[in-house]
């Protein structure tokens, strides 16, 4: 139920939007654009990522929650890149459920999560949708010395595969905000931390890299068709928190830690000798760092297209180096 319905879209963008775009390039928000000198030596990473309730929050989730999640999620794709965030647009689509609380709510935790990232608010839109669930839309900018960005296509044969933090915990702490619960793995969903300032770390030194937002497999799967390999990932090497660990222990499958999504880590390949550096550079930004398995040149058999040809994939392989058979990768929108 709404106690107070919004203020107008002028005054919520004077009120709430405009003191967190205190720069130069947003002119306060009292222009219809914003404007950004392209830094010379430099190319620009472009990605946007929307989020609509019911479907990347559920639809009663607080307000701290929704914003921490759409900045994350946009990150992360900046930081597997190698990218540093410079400034982002954000679409509102505010809906009925949302009252004046939320979007202060909203707009606060927005405010500390740009302050954090050094990611300035240049501008964006707002809408009202009268019937529906409201949606967030956030596009991010970020800088790479130019050409040096890293994409998923250039993995070969005979490199390492790498993972940042614990895999498992956004599946988990899913559970546990609609389980109204409050354990260790709540934050991972709630208030995801993607690896920035490990990103850039990866540049000159990464082959292949991706954000690990839909599952660690479909994730590297993706890698893996880019890239035209397959990647052999070891279960046992796959870094889990203590939450992962009961989770298992209490009869949880392996399986839904790496499909579950919403983990907002960096998963990419190296070359064998770029790893002691790229430890390096994760341990002295307090980033974990694994080594979760190799690239391979051959075909995955047992991982199929929808006409059963085997197709470039990631080989889950148990301790006795057996193939685990797994059914659903990760998350797809439009697929039940
Ligand atoms: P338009 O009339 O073109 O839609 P607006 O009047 O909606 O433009 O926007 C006015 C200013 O406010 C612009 O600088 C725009 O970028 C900014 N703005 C609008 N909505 C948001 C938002 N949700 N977050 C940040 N800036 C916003
Ligand atoms: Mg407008």
């Amino acid at each position: 139920m709404v106690d107070k319905p919004l203020i107008s879209e002028f005054a919520l963008i004077e009120q709430l939007f405009a003191p967190l775009a205190d720069n130069q390039q947003a002119a306060h928000l009292r222009d219809d654009v914003a404007i950004w000198q392209p830094l010379v030596g430099h190319d620009l990473v472009l990605s946007t990522d929307a989020m609509v309730a019911g479907v990347h929050f559920p639809d009663d989730a607080p307000a701290d929650m929704v914003a921490a999640r759409l900045v994350a999620s946009n990150l992360s794709d900046l930081a597997a890149k190698g990218a540093r965030p410079i400034g982002c647009l954000l679409t509102l689509g505010l809906a009925l459920q949302w009252d004046m609380a939320f979007i202060t709510g909203f707009a606060k935790t927005l405010g500390k999560k740009l302050a954090q990232s050094g990611m300035a608010l240049w501008g964006g839109d707002t809408v009202f949708v009268p019937e529906g669930v409201g949606f967030m839309s956030m596009t991010v900018h970020g800088l790479v010395p130019q050409g040096s960005a890293v994409r998923r296509s250039g993995a070969s044969a005979g490199e390492v595969v790498c993972v940042t933090g614990v895999i498992g915990d956004g599946f988990l702490g899913l559970q546990e905000v609609l389980a109204g619960t409050h354990g260790a793995a709540r934050a991972a969903y709630a208030h995801p931390a993607p690896p920035i300032a490990f990103g850039p770390a990866l540049l000159g030194h990464a082959t292949a890299s991706i954000d690990v937002s839909d599952g660690l497999l479909a994730d590297l799967d993706h890698i893996c068709v880019t890239s035209k390999v397959a990647i052999r990932l070891d279960a046992d090497a796959i870094p889990l928190s203590s939450a992962g660990h009961n989770y298992l222990a209490q009869g949880g499958e392996l399986t839904d830690l790496l499909t579950g999504g919403d983990d907002y880590q960096i998963a990419f390949c190296a070359h064998e000798a770029s790893f002691p550096v790229l430890s390096a550079a994760a341990k002295a930004v307090n980033c974990q760092l694994t080594r979760i398995g190799h690239v391979e040149n051959a075909k995955v058999e047992n991982v199929k297209n929808h006409t059963g040809a085997s197709v470039y994939g990631t080989n889950l392989v148990d301790a006795e180096e057996r193939s685990m058979t797994i059914k659903k990768r990760g998350y797809q929108h439009f697929r039940k």
